[in-house]
């Protein structure tokens, strides 16, 4: 608006001529009619569900070296460098497992039942969705690069307590030739080995091991293929989206209809008082 001379204000926007008058009221109509012979972007989630970009960070995974063994160590430095307190670990000793019971397993001894090579894995590891902000700072603090992220981003629940994921949830499925742990490391090898990349899957000794503490491990052929020769090194998934099978599916699929993953621990309908991080 500018005043006049006058003294009268006018507007300084173009005034529409007798033709701009006449389709003034429908001129709305416009951007409507100019977009309904545009290609649709609507996204018909969740019938139709449009991959994310690779690098989005949805829900974690705790991830696992190609002959099984777990890559957590339970260093808590996920834990501590979170801004949002969601994570919570504790670290357990390998020698500790029952596996090891009466035996004299020495901190970087790579014989004797180990969850993860090494001293330590993590024994307890909870993240509590209702506080993450998926901002990735864990990832970046995690030194085996045991920690991602997934592109997983239907993370939905009933209860409070139910968005505690615990370790099973967050734990990468074994690969096809994995051997599932606990198992010895690679005969002669160090965690230094593993992080360096040289375990490149089960070995004849590690499958004998387990063929003797667990016969009925659904792993052993699998892995004795590998392990023999007959068949290529396991795959390392690292940022896949949650399988459909596997732990926790049958409760993600009942709670979730077609939405994604509503999830209602059983612990929960008991009203359970786990430790770690709060709902
Ligand atoms: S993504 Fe960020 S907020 Fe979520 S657990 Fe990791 S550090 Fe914490
Ligand atoms: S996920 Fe990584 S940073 Fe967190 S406890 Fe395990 S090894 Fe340590």
């Amino acid at each position: 608006m500018s005043k006049s001379e006058s003294g009268e204000y006018q507007s300084l926007r173009p005034q529409p001529g007798p033709i701009g008058e006449l389709f003034a009221p429908v001129a709305g109509f416009g951007v409507t009619l100019s977009s309904m012979f545009r290609p649709t972007v609507t996204e018909q989630y969740p019938r139709e569900k449009v991959p994310t970009q690779r690098r989005f960070h949805g829900r974690h995974q705790l991830n696992r070296y190609a002959d099984g063994l777990e890559k957590c160590i339970g260093c808590e430095l996920c834990a501590w460098a979170c801004p949002a307190d969601a994570i919570y670990v504790e670290g357990a000793s390998n020698a500790a497992l029952p596996e090891n019971a009466g035996l004299q397993v020495n901190a970087d001894d790579s014989q004797g039942a180990h969850m993860s090579p090494g001293e330590r894995y993590g024994g307890v590891y909870q993240i509590n969705y209702l506080r993450c902000i998926f901002c990735g700072l864990c990832i970046e603090a995690c030194p085996t690069r045991a920690l991602t992220m997934t592109n997983d981003f239907e993370l939905a629940g009933k209860t409070r307590a139910g968005m505690i994921y615990e370790k099973q949830d967050l734990l990468a499925p074994l690969s096809e030739g994995m051997l599932a742990a606990p198992h010895p490391m690679v005969e002669g090898s160090t965690d230094t080995n593993y992080y360096s990349g040289d375990v490149l899957g089960p070995t004849a000794a590690q499958v004998d091991w387990v063929r003797e503490h667990r016969p009925d491990d659904e792993t052993l052929d699998a892995a004795d293929a590998v392990a023999s020769g007959r068949a290529p090194a396991p795959e390392q998934r690292q940022h896949e989206l949650r399988p459909d099978e596997g732990p926790g599916a049958a409760e993600r699929s009942a709670g979730a209809a077609s939405v994604g993953s509503v999830r209602v621990l059983a612990s929960d309908a008991a009203g359970s008082n786990r430790p770690g991080v709060t709902a």
